[in-house]
C-alpha cells in the first residue's frame, strides 16, 4: 500500500531562499523544456535530454541532476497530455532523487539548490518516525502556504490478514457514532456536545445572513470538519485493535442504504448526516487493511428492527430511538446494541464462503480481495 509522509523542512531566512530560487529556476526550466517537446513532439525521456541538457545547464545555470529531473517531470507531463504544450507554475513541485537529496538521521536533510548543497533542519511526527526506513528513491519538495515540505512515498505493508472467528457488528447511529455488537461505544457524550454545539451555532449564522456571519460560517464549517476528522480517526483505531486483539474482523453496514433506512424525526436526521460515516468507513477499511483485519459489508435492511435473540422483525419492536423491546418473544436491549448484534450475525453468516474461498485458493491474501 502506498502512503506519502510530510516532513516539514526548517530553513533559515538565506536557506529559504535559496529553495524558494530553486524552485523557480526549476520550473521555468520545465517550462522551456516542454517548449521543445511540444514543438519536437518528443516524449522519451533520452531524446529530450540530447536535445535540451546543454542548453538548459547554460541558459539556468540548474546543477546536472535537477537538469535530468526537469526533463524527466516534463516527458511526465507530456505523456499525460501529447495535445499542448504543458506549463508549470513558479511554486510547482521540484523532484529529488537520492543523488540530490540526502537525510542525516531524523533531524537533517541535505538537499541540492542554486546556492550549492545546504543542509536544513526537519521535523517529523511520530509516526513518519515509525516509517521513515521505509522511505527510498523520490521525494517531491513542495511549498504549502509559505512552508516546505518534502513528500516522500513509502511502501506501508499489508499483515497477512487473519481468519476471523466471529465478528465485531458496528452500528452507525444517529445519537451515538458508532456502537458494537458487544455494546461498546465508540463516542461519547462528550462528542455528541460538541456536535449539537457546531450544529446550533451553524443554524444560527445561517439564518442571520451577513457577510461576517457568512464568513464565520466557513470557519465554523473547517473546524467542525476537522473535529470530525480526527473522532474518525480515534474511533476507527480503537475499533481496529479492538477487533485484532479479540482475533475478530469488523462487519459494518453497506452505507448507500442508510439514509432510505431511518426513519427518525427530522432533528435528528440533521444531526444523522451531519457526520462524515463514509470518512469513518474508509478510515476504519484503510486501518483494518495494514492490521491485517478482514472487513465484510453488509445490507443494513432490517437491521435495527429485528430481534437479536428470536430473529422477528417488526417495526414495533423498536419502542424509541433508543430502546428496543421486541414483540415476540420479550427480549429489551439498547436499540444500537441490538442492530450492532444483527451485524456481526449477518457477516457471520456470509463467512463460510469466504473461508471456502480462502482455503480453496491456499492462499489467505484472497480473503481481501473477494467481492464483497
Ligand atoms: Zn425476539
Amino acid at each position: 500500500m502506498k502512503t506519502t509522509l510530510q516532513i516539514k523542512l526548517l530553513p533559515d531566512g538565506t536557506q529559504h531562499s535559496a529553495l524558494k530560487e530553486t524552485m523557480r529556476v526549476f520550473n521555468d526550466a520545465c517550462n522551456a523544456i516542454a517548449e521543445v517537446a511540444f514543438r519536437e513532439q518528443c516524449a522519451s525521456k533520452f531524446e529530450l535530454q540530447k536535445l535540451v541538457y546543454a542548453d538548459v545547464r547554460k541558459q539556468f545555470g540548474l546543477s546536472a541532476q535537477l537538469t535530468i529531473r526537469a526533463i524527466a517531470k516534463v516527458v511526465e507531463a507530456y505523456k499525460r497530455d501529447k495535445s499542448k504544450q504543458c506549463f508549470f507554475k513558479p511554486t510547482g513541485a521540484v523532484v529529488y532523487d537520492q543523488r540530490i537529496l540526502s537525510f542525516k538521521g531524523l533531524d537533517r536533510a541535505s538537499l541540492v539548490t542554486m546556492q550549492g548543497r545546504v543542509s536544513i533542519p526537519i521535523q517529523m511526527g511520530q509516526y513518519q518516525r515509525v516509517q521513515w526506513h521505509r522511505a527510498k528513491g523520490q521525494a517531491d519538495l513542495v511549498l504549502v502556504k509559505g512552508a516546505f515540505f518534502l513528500l516522500v512515498v513509502i511502501d506501508t505493508p499489508e499483515a497477512p490478514p487473519i481468519d476471523p472467528s466471529g465478528f465485531i457488528g458496528i452500528d452507525l447511529g444517529i445519537t451515538k457514532v458508532a456502537t458494537d455488537s458487544d455494546g461498546g461505544s465508540f463516542c461519547g457524550s462528550t462528542v455528541e456536545r460538541v456536535r449539537q454545539r457546531y450544529h446550533r451555532l451553524r443554524r444560527r449564522l445561517q439564518s442571520k445572513g451577513t457577510r461576517s456571519a457568512k464568513r464565520h460560517l466557513k470557519k465554523i464549517r473547517r473546524k467542525e470538519a476537522q473535529f470530525r476528522r480526527s473522532q474518525n480517526h480515534i474511533i476507527s483505531k480503537r475499533l481496529v485493535e479492538k477487533a485484532k486483539d479479540t482475533g475478530r474482523g469488523i462487519a459494518l453496514e453497506e452505507l448507500k442504504h442508510i439514509r432510505s433506512r431511518t426513519t427518525v424525526r427530522k432533528s435528528d436526521r440533521a444531526k444523522h448526516s451531519g457526520w462524515s460515516f463514509f470518512q469513518l468507513q474508509s478510515f476504519i477499511e484503510y486501518k483494518a487493511k495494514l492490521a491485517g483485519v478482514f472487513v465484510q459489508y453488509i445490507d443494513p435492511w432490517y437491521t435495527s428492527r429485528t430481534c437479536s435473540a428470536c430473529g422477528h422483525a417488526d417495526k414495533a419492536n423498536r419502542k424509541t430511538q433508543s430502546h428496543f423491546q421486541c414483540v415476540s418473544c420479550g427480549y429489551t436491549d439498547n436499540a444500537d446494541i441490538n442492530a450492532a448484534i444483527n451485524i456481526a450475525a449477518r457477516a457471520d453468516v456470509m463467512q463460510p464462503m469466504v473461508m471456502r474461498a480462502t482455503t480453496a485458493k491456499d492462499s489467505p491474501s484472497t480473503a481481501t480481495s473477494l467481492p464483497l
